[in-house]
């Protein structure tokens, strides 16, 4: 097998895993931060929960409607960066927003985990909004943005 088809195997049993029993799924009482994002093309909402410990993540969670990319995508935001402090989460945050903004971006297994399963959604170009979504939210729920989100 080459390196595209362990991507697409890796990114089809973890986006359907994720989406079908999405990890993290449902309000979070109490949250220090928060924000709302949404992806006007396919109709993905959601918010994104954070509760904090000084400035790492005790606890994140996330909730709305979405498509299983978008689901999927949140679902492993929320292990990735859970008990991480907020500076490294926005890190993470930007590589992954910066790979999908390049079609040549190296998804990583090594350094990004079960993350770089999110790499395969390049085969489907018009959904890597509903994959990015999650990530910008996070990113403004970090920097306390008001306003919701739009991938657009
Ligand atoms: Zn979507």
């Amino acid at each position: 097998m080459d390196d595209k088809h362990t991507l697409m195997d890796l990114y089809r049993r973890s986006v359907l895993q994720h989406s079908r029993t999405p990890h993290n799924f449902g309000r979070l009482d109490a949250a220090d931060l928060k924000a709302e994002g949404h992806n006007p093309l396919c109709g993905d909402k959601l918010t994104v929960y954070l509760r904090l410990d000084g400035n790492d993540i005790l606890d994140i969670s996330f909730e709305g409607v979405g498509c299983a990319i978008s689901l999927a995508s949140a679902s492993m935001m929320t292990e990735a960066v859970k008990g991480k402090a907020l500076s490294t989460a926005q890190s993470e945050a930007n590589d992954i927003i910066g790979n999908f903004a390049r079609p040549d971006a190296r998804w990583n297994g090594d350094r990004l985990g079960e993350l770089a399963a999110l790499g395969g959604v390049r085969e489907y170009p018009s959904r890597i909004k509903c994959a990015v979504l999650p990530w910008k939210t996070l990113c403004a729920a970090i920097s306390k943005t008001e306003q919701t989100v739009s991938t657009e």
